[in-house]
């Protein structure tokens, strides 16, 4: 008997085996191209021949692969061997998905946790690598010792939608920040700036703009967009359309940038003009009203 079985070797996956035989665990492994376990297996993983050997070699079966359809392809043939294991999905998906696959292994009499990987895979084993679990509680509680191995653990709740729900809104938090890298860049460039001369002036614009971070959520779990405001919506939403027009004028594509300016002047025309931009959040919360 292992002490868990890793399902799904790519780059993630190989990642937490690592991780867990690093800290001198029994591991089992599968993928379904069975090349991916050897190098794993040099390492002293046990390569399992079917996924119901992979799932019937360990109390705890943490799975990492592509998608959830993948998981549930992956995982049919081995369905009846879950019952009274320990299933951690750590698959990136929707909350919705991961409710679904929570039912899903109750119904097979396995306990589920779902879960939401902040790192890429050479974090993975470190600090740095925050990993975040929803779902059952007691089948957390009683593998956070062997979880652990991963990264920094944060259990959020029973609900097992929570841990992907926070993902993505991390990620949503990080591709907003990205498109507009990707933005100052392309704008720089045109301008023969080279990326690596003008990027310590962006990150440390950036880094000064976070601060103001903390009081955009006082403001927006109080409702309060009005109070203390020193750049209003109005205004920004002119300045806003000065970087659209000089970015036309460079020849950079406005298709990152034109979906906030229409939020913007949503935001305008709802009367939010002398409110902070934080007003625009409740607009986002109304769909009803895009246009
Ligand atoms: P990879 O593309 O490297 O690996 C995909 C894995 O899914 C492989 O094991 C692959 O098997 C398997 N797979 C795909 N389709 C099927 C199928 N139909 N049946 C069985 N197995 C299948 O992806 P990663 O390892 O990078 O990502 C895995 C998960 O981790 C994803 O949900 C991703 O979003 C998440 N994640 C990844 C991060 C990263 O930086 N890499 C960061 C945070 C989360 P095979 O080898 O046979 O193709």
């Amino acid at each position: 008997m292992s002490d868990m079985t890793v399902i799904g070797l790519g780059a993630m996956g190989t990642a937490l085996a690592e991780a867990f035989l690093n800290k001198g665990y029994a591991v089992t492994v599968w993928n379904r191209s069975p090349a991916k376990a050897h190098a794993l297996a040099a390492k002293g993983a046990i390569m399992a021949a079917s996924v119901e050997d992979a799932v019937r070699s360990s109390p705890l079966i943490v799975v990492c692969l592509l998608v959830y359809d993948t998981v549930h392809e992956a995982l049919a043939p081995a369905r009846e061997e879950l019952s009274g294991r320990t299933l951690v999905n750590l698959t990136n998906g929707t909350p919705e998905q991961a409710r679904a696959t929570s039912h899903w292994a109750a119904t097979h009499g396995a306990n589920y946790v779902d879960g939401g990987i902040m790192a890429v895979p050479p974090m993975i084993g470190g600090q740095h690598a925050l990993i975040l679990y929803s779902g059952s509680r007691q089948a957390f509680d009683a593998h956070s010792k062997q979880l652990d191995a991963l990264g920094t653990s944060k259990y959020l709740g029973e609900d097992a939608g929570l841990a992907p729900l926070q993902d993505i809104a991390l990620l949503a938090g990080m591709y907003g920040l990205f498109g507009g890298v990707m933005q100052a860049l392309a704008l720089t460039g045109s301008a023969g700036i080279a990326a690596g001369e003008f990027m310590p002036l962006l990150m440390s614009w950036l880094h000064a703009m976070q601060g103001g971070l903390p009081k955009w959520a006082e403001q927006i779990d109080a409702g309060d967009h009005t109070s203390n405001v020193v750049s209003n919506l109005g205004m920004q939403a002119d300045a806003y359309a000065n970087l659209i027009d000089a970015g036309t004028a460079a020849g950079i594509s406005s298709e990152l940038v034109l979906p906030m300016q229409r939020l913007m002047k949503r935001g305008v025309a709802a009367g939010k003009a002398n409110a902070d931009l934080t007003s625009l959040v409740e607009l986002l919360r109304s769909p009803e009203q895009v246009d």
